[in-house]
């Protein structure tokens, strides 16, 4: 049916050419026909709109308007040279500007003779202005047919300096329209067109370049959407299905005497309900005989340590060895004191292993690992040395997993007893990875998708909201005065400072600048103060931690260090000074710092008076709410989901049409409809799946799913 290739360079197509076809590859990653057709618009514009100057608004929005030139002048020097046109209808003028190609572009334009200037209209020096409008003569323009919904293309800086306008990739794809006749190959089946009601392949894909109307746009959205969630859901719930059946995993048939003793004697409180449930899900998962892959999410301070150790306790009982990283020192031996306290009636062998471990201990804990002796390993990055090696790791725990990228998380896989034995009962150790940043669940599924997910969405009980307020830094005497009151309680306060990489030096003068006034503002021996940045050696962290968990130091001045899962029930106050540099997660990381004893917890954000609108928007989200998921869709939006989550994503997030979090609707009906035809044939070998199967099968060849639906 479809006589062109669309794999053809686009080179070949007319009006590209060698030039073109080089900068459309290099700037959008436009290689092929196929490239271009996917190539989607990020928005319409109505050009059936004229404004007039008067109408005008100061929210740089793209206008146009029908005018005369009146004049030219030229200003500025050398390379700040500029030629500025007055452009004027009935009601005012304003001024168009150009910064380069001034000569040609004077010499080409007429004076007084009606024109249709195009651009955005920012207001400047108490005009407005219109730098490089595209500029057509009134009686060609009234040639053109116009629409209310003009497609706006990606575009880059460089494509527009170049000549590569807007209207230019228009007129490009308007060429390969005609080429291919418009006519593309059905990529959805019958079934589902007919069930959802979906437009066919040639009219959506025409009508996101060429509306015929709004109706129709929006039909084509959303078959495109839909199309582009349906095989990123596809292709995720089939590698977890093919992940379940392949991957055998050891299976922990029993609960026995360690699980058991913990939970009758050393637990000191009910698990919640969430807790329970989740400790279900992950003993359903060991007990079976596929490896688990999990994801546990839970807000911060939600008790997701003692599910982890639990869990540890059911591999034991197995006679499994098993371990737990976490991305910090100071963390990790948060977790072995813990662990060692909570577990000190079970006898059990636990050691932890991080950079400042000595030769000798390091010596031991491997061969104590690797004869069977240790049982529990708690560490840091260390863990995944090479020369970490266990007899037979049967579980691995990861904490506050966003730090670790997937890369860390396979090689724990590897981690598992050497196959020279016994080769075909050798499986890999289950996994759990645990994370305190909460995303939306269907998110989740589409960033994690080969881990299946627990959530624990209850607080334990009697835990007070922490109260957030936003003070300027002109208000910090009464902070100071709070703070003072909160120590005369017997409580210990926190002052974190922010940390940005590129200026560690920086940072760290903000920060020795703000200990030496807390110091001035609450002076030993009255006060003491302990201090902790990332530039301390271990042990001096270790010490300064140690002094304030036992009370010893009122106040905790740090940075970011102590952001993860450092948990200090007596600490109530949170002072985040330069709120405004930190992100919403981070920001709810170090506010889940306080507010987990029985007294009424406080975080005070302090920042100056200037804020940018993002910044505003984290400090009100902050104030107003405590609730970790509702905070992540706000984060979600402001910094968009490619941010989220780091480099550890597989690129599922980068999508073409779709939003994952305006289209979260849509995302569920495409995961839905994915999960029934695979339920009904997970072969995709039916007759009426073949072009679902067809499709599928190129997924792989392409990084970006729009390079092959077509
Ligand atoms: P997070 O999920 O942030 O890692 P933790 O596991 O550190 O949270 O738990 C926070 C605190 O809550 C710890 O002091 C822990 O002992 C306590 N805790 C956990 N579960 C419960 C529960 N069911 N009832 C009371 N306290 C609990
Ligand atoms: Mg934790």
């Amino acid at each position: 049916m479809n006589t062109t290739n669309l794999q053809t360079p686009i080179d070949y197509l007319k009006g590209v050419g060698p030039n073109r076809a080089d900068l459309l590859r290099k700037e959008l990653g436009i290689h092929t026909y196929q490239d271009l057709i996917n190539l989607f618009p990020n928005r319409y514009l109505d050009r059936t709109k004229y404004y007039k100057i008067n109408e005008l608004q100061r929210n740089n929005s793209e206008i146009q308007v029908i005018g005369n030139i009146t004049g030219f002048k030229e200003t500025g020097m050398h390379r700040g040279k500029r030629l500025v046109a007055t452009f004027q209808d009935e009601t005012g003028t304003i001024e168009l500007i150009w910064f380069r190609g001034l000569k040609w572009i004077r010499e080409s334009l007429k004076l007084n003779t009606p024109y249709v200037a195009f651009g955005k209209a920012s207001w400047f020096n108490g005009k407005f202005n219109m730098p490089h409008p595209e500029l057509e003569l009134l009686v060609e323009h009234k040639k053109n047919l116009r629409s209310s919904m003009q497609p706006i293309y990606p575009s880059t800086e460089k494509l527009t300096k170049k000549g590569i306008t807007n209207r230019v990739i228009n007129k490009i794809i308007q060429e390969l329209f005609i080429e291919t006749k418009g006519r593309f190959i059905e990529t959805l089946p019958e079934k589902l067109l007919s069930e959802l009601r979906l437009i066919n392949k040639s009219e959506a894909i025409f009508n996101i370049h060429f509306p015929k109307n709004q109706e129709l746009l929006s039909k084509a959205q959303y078959r495109l959407k839909f199309e582009e969630f349906f095989y990123i859901q596809l292709q995720l719930i089939l590698k977890n299905l093919i992940h379940k059946s392949k991957i055998k995993g050891y299976p922990f048939k029993q609960v026995g005497t360690y699980f058991n003793t913990f939970y009758k004697t050393c637990l000191s409180y009910e698990l919640t309900h969430a807790q329970k449930r989740v400790l279900k899900e992950i003993r359903s998962d060991l007990g079976s005989n596929a490896q688990m892959n999990r994801l546990l999410q839970g807000d911060v301070g939600s008790g997701k340590t003692v599910v982890a150790l639990m869990s540890m306790l059911i591999a034991l009982d197995n006679g499994f060895q098993t371990c737990l990283m976490a991305p910090t020192e100071i963390l990790s031996v948060q977790h072995y004191n813990n662990l060692m306290e909570q577990c000190n009636i079970l006898n059990i062998s636990i050691k932890l292993l991080t950079g400042s471990t000595n030769t000798s201990e390091r010596k031991e804990i491997h061969d104590s690992l690797e004869n069977g002796d240790l049982q529990i390993l708690i560490g840091t990055h260390a863990l995944l040395e090479e020369k970490v090696k266990f007899k037979n790791l049967g579980l691995a725990i990861i904490d506050e997993q966003h730090r670790f990228g997937v890369a860390q998380r396979s090689k724990l896989w590897k981690k598992g007893p050497s196959s020279e034995k016994e080769p075909n009962r050798v499986f890999p150790p289950h996994i759990l990875v645990m994370s305190a940043t909460p995303i939306p669940r269907t998110l989740a599924m589409s960033v994690y998708g080969d881990l299946d997910i627990s959530v624990i969405d209850e607080l334990p009980p009697g835990r007070k909201p922490v109260k957030t307020v936003h003070r300027f830094d002109k208000n910090r005497l009464n902070v100071f005065r709070f703070i003072k009151d909160e120590i005369a309680k017997g409580r210990q306060i926190y002052i974190v400072y922010p940390l940005i990489q590129e200026s560690e030096a920086l940072d760290y003068k903000d920060l020795m600048d703000g200990y030496e006034s807390i110091v001035r503002d609450f002076p030993p021996p009255h006060y003491q103060i302990s201090i902790l940045h990332g530039q301390m050696k271990p042990a001096d962290k270790d010490f300064e931690m140690k002094r304030f968990i036992k009370g010893e130091t009122q106040i905790m001045v740090s940075t970011t260090v102590i952001e993860v899962g450092v948990n200090v029930p007596n600490a109530t106050v949170m002072i985040i000074e330069s709120a405004e540099r930190f992100g919403l997660s981070q920001l709810h990381q170090l506010r889940g710092r306080v507010g987990r004893g029985a007294e009424q917890s406080y975080c005070i954000l302090m920042t100056g008076h200037k804020l940018s609108n993002d910044s505003k928007t984290r400090l009100e989200t902050m104030v107003k709410t405590n609730d970790g998921f509702e905070i992540a869709e706000v984060d979600l939006k402001l910094r968009g989901p490619g941010d989220l989550m780091g480099t550890q994503q597989s690129g599922v997030l980068n999508l073409r049409i779709a939003d994952i979090i305006k289209d979260k609707d849509i995302l569920s009906v495409a995961r839905y409809y994915a999960k029934n035809i695979l339920k009904d044939d997970p072969s995709l070998s039916k007759s009426h799946n073949a072009v679902v199967l067809k499709t599928y099968k190129s997924i792989g060849k392409y990084k970006n799913i729009w390079n092959y639906i077509s």
